[in-house]
């Protein structure tokens, strides 16, 4: 096992692990159930959400699409039709709220 992946924003640790699954790479979340433990003693800011590649073979090839899933060079941005949130190109789902990415806008139809 590798880790291929941390942040402190959950959501968006979650969402790279949805993107790296569903590309058919076996990943695993660590720390997850911690993170969600709020409101105890300990403080959940200190424990990061990791994603971790289970071969590692497939490390090379995960980390790129980690990589495509981050950058938004390579296509438009687009705004969450639900929250307002922005989000990079190759997100197919929102990373806050997982409302499906909507299609593009034709301005004919107006
Ligand atoms: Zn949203």
């Amino acid at each position: 096992m590798k880790l291929l992946y941390t942040n402190d924003d959950q959501l968006l640790v979650g969402h790279i692990r949805n993107v790296v699954e569903s590309a058919g790479f076996d990943v695993c979340l660590k720390n997850e159930i911690l993170s969600s433990a709020a409101g105890g003693g300990a403080s959940p800011l200190d424990v990061w959400v990791e994603v971790w590649v289970v071969h590692d073979n497939d490390y090379g090839e995960a980390m790129k699409v980690v990589e495509n899933t981050l950058s938004a060079d390579d296509g438009q941005e687009w705004e969450c039709s639900n929250c307002k949130e922005p989000n990079g190109a190759s997100f197919m789902l929102c990373w806050n709220c997982q409302v499906e990415k909507p299609q593009i806008q034709n301005s004919l139809m107006i």
